[in-house]
């Protein structure tokens, strides 16, 4: 019987979650991976621009987070190049 070690090739996604800063998140001592902090943009790898057009050549790129990810601060302008729709949030404020 043979055994394969290697683990399967799952291909990035065009787009990406990319943000201004990150964040650790401490649970009870501990501390969880790097996560997006601020609102999310969208960015492709290679590139120096998000989707809506901001410089962000030393903007943190979330290898693991395709864009949109579940996050309730998304840029509408990101969201609209990548997906063509809007999901009713803009930077982050919220109409009441
Ligand atoms: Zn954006």
């Amino acid at each position: 019987m043979t055994v394969s070690l290697e683990r399967p090739v799952r291909p990035l996604p065009t787009w990406l979650v990319s943000t201004r800063h990150g964040t650790r998140i401490y649970t009870h001592g501990a501390y969880a991976d790097w996560r997006p902090f601020g609102v999310q943009h969208a960015r492709q790898v290679g590139s120096n621009r998000t989707a809506c057009g901001i410089a962000a050549l030393d903007w943190e790129l979330f290898w693991d987070l395709a864009f949109p990810s579940e996050a309730s601060v998304t840029c509408q302008g990101c969201l609209h190049v990548v997906t063509g729709r809007d999901r009713g949030t803009s930077t982050g404020l919220r109409a009441s």
